[in-house]
């Protein structure tokens, strides 16, 4: 297995000193991204993901902002939670949502799942 950009690969074959990986971030999506390493490098990155990269849960800090809300500290960004959901499943909104109109969304589900819809636009 071998990780990249948040992304995780398994070897799927080799060729002499050259192994070609799978992206397996997403076992039933089938994802065309490959890599290709020789001898523990990078030699080519093969293919656009079609998914977003698998977040660290060990990015992510929770924070308490000056009015009491809990916010999500994440890569330098921060994130509210947005209102009006029950359940595990939890949307945090970029603070400069506002501001920037950014669209960058986290959604995070108990501690078992994280990840991000849309990039910061700042
Ligand atoms: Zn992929
Ligand atoms: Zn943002």
């Amino acid at each position: 297995m071998v990780k990249y950009n948040g992304y995780t690969y398994s070897a799927s074959y080799t060729t002499g000193k050259k192994i070609r990986w799978r992206c397996s971030t997403h076992q039933h999506q089938s994802c065309p991204a490959t890599i290709h390493t020789i001898d523990d490098f990078i030699v080519a990155v093969n293919k656009a993901h079609n998914h977003h990269p698998k977040l660290d849960f060990s990015d992510l800090e929770y924070v308490m902002s000056n009015k009491g809300n809990v916010m999500i500290k994440h890569q330098g960004y921060m994130y509210h939670i947005k209102r009006g959901r029950e359940g595990p499943k939890k949307m945090w909104r970029c603070s400069r949502h506002n501001t920037f109109h950014c669209k960058a969304t986290l959604i995070t589900i108990g501690e078992e799942y994280f990840q991000r819809k849309y990039d910061h636009n700042h």
